[in-house]
């Protein structure tokens, strides 16, 4: 939480895309959802609990498509609201003190959609026999009010009435189940602070495919027609979450969920506890296996510790595109010098007018971001040396485990372990190597790793 400055006098964030405020904290969502699939119909009551962050007369909630029926406000009055282009707004009858606790129930309804975005249309989609939430970056509020920024993290419960036979996923642990003859009532209770963008819900018909046991469960939910597939290209998912565990730290959650949705998807996409592939992304020919890998890396940069601001993805995307080369080498594909000296290569070869550190909103999702991030973690690995760089990351993802963070803050992590390994020599030398890799346009010479210090 950065939140700071008082009412009317906070800069935007240019990288809010039109969403979320930093005027308020939503502590907990409860969801209580009844959606029907064969009609798209969707009703809901949603209950948040807030803390203002500044002396508030007016909140403003995002929630994109869906109509509200009623609102109300505990812990102060509320004078009207209005929804209008996205946002919720309610006014309050006096302002409120900064620290105030207000719970707001929202009635609302409709037939969700995705909305449109930079990146394509985001959120609630309805499948040819089922629903898929893809909410990254702004999507979440095509299904429910929140205040939509990746910093505002926020436990969860949702519950989802479907008719049967269909199965719901939601962020979370299932915490209940209510089987009714025509309908089932599914609860989930997210304990781990969540990003709005990292709330889903999915719902279909999925047999259940275990793919390993330990150190926690990891499960695919897909239709029984591609388990034979998912068998054999996510038969290796134990051993990558044992090396992601040993490289990373503990896996964070308590249960990994992979969801193949019957359609085909454009792209995968992360949420908490659980990655979206379409059927098209378990077929090993189209090279899309780099994907599995990148989506659970997530579930350390992104979901445990997630950006502040989306002006920092590059410690969640770096991360994920480091991940599948260690992945890469470690199951017997090229290595990861390799790859980085690739991927130096087709960005030499790039225009070379991205700052990582700070891409504009417009490249905050460009392939660079992704690439160029993880040849900045390959670089500060080459100058750390593998036991050092691997016991930083581990270091960064125990102490900001469930928190937001800034590429600052990871600078000066790195800062404070280079002068605990290295002395003052190094802490320059990884100064200097970052800010070339993160402020500058222009591409830093490539990194090659001492032969044997591969893993
Ligand atoms: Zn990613």
């Amino acid at each position: 939480m950065t939140a700071g400055g008082t009412k009317g006098g906070r800069a935007r964030d240019p990288y809010a895309l039109q969403h979320g405020s930093t005027d308020f904290h939503v502590e907990h969502y409860d969801l209580d959802l009844t959606y029907r699939v064969r009609t798209n119909r969707l009703a809901g009551v949603a209950t948040l609990r807030i803390r203002a962050l500044a002396p508030l007369t007016e909140l403003r909630l995002d929630l994109v498509g869906l109509a509200v029926s009623k609102v109300g406000v505990v812990g102060a009055k509320l004078a009207r609201h209005e929804h209008r282009g996205g946002r919720l707004a309610l006014r309050l009858t006096a302002e409120v003190a900064a620290g105030t606790i207000l719970t707001v129930t929202v009635r609302y309804g409709g037939r969700p959609g995705p909305t449109p975005s930079l990146w394509g249309p985001v959120g609630w989609e309805e499948l040819d026999d089922g629903v898929v939430v893809a909410s990254q970056p702004t999507g979440a509020p095509t299904w429910f009010p929140c205040n939509d920024r990746p910093g505002d993290k926020a436990t969860y419960r949702t519950t989802v009435n479907v008719e049967n036979p269909y199965r719901v996923l939601a962020h979370g642990v299932l915490a209940d189940r209510k089987l009714r003859s025509s309908s089932t009532t599914w609860v989930f209770d997210q304990a781990h602070p969540t990003a709005s963008y990292l709330a889903t819900v999915q719902i279909g018909r999925y047999d259940e495919l275990t793919l390993a046991a330990a150190p926690v469960p990891q499960t695919a939910m897909l239709p029984a027609a591609l388990v034979p597939l998912a068998r054999r290209s996510l038969a290796a998912h134990g051993a990558m979450m044992e090396l992601f565990g040993r490289l990373f730290g503990p896996y964070p959650f308590p249960a990994y969920t992979v969801v193949v949705t019957a359609d085909e998807l454009e792209i995968p996409l992360e949420a908490q506890g659980l990655s979206i592939f379409g059927a098209n992304h378990l077929a090993p020919t189209r090279g899309e296996e780099r994907l599995i890998p990148h989506e659970l890396a997530h579930q350390w940069f992104g979901n445990s510790l997630s950006v502040a601001s989306w002006q920092h993805l590059w410690l969640n995307e770096g991360f994920a595109c480091y991940a599948e080369w260690l992945w890469s080498q470690a199951s017997g594909g090229k290595s990861a010098d390799a790859l980085a000296r690739q991927w130096h290569t087709r960005l030499a070869a790039r225009p070379q007018d991205l700052v990582l550190a700070d891409p504009g909103p417009a490249l905050v999702f460009d392939d660079r971001v992704y690439k160029r991030g993880a040849l900045t973690l390959h670089a500060l690995r080459g100058a750390f040396g593998d036991d050092a760089f691997f016991a930083l990351v581990r270091a960064w993802t125990a102490e900001r485990a469930d928190a937001s963070v800034t590429t600052a803050d990871f600078r000066a992590h790195c800062a404070r372990h280079a002068t605990a390994v290295g002395g003052p020599a190094l802490a320059l030398a990884v100064a200097a190597l970052l800010a070339a890799w993160l402020d500058s346009p222009r591409l830093p010479a490539p990194t090659s790793l001492p032969a044997r210090r591969g893993r």
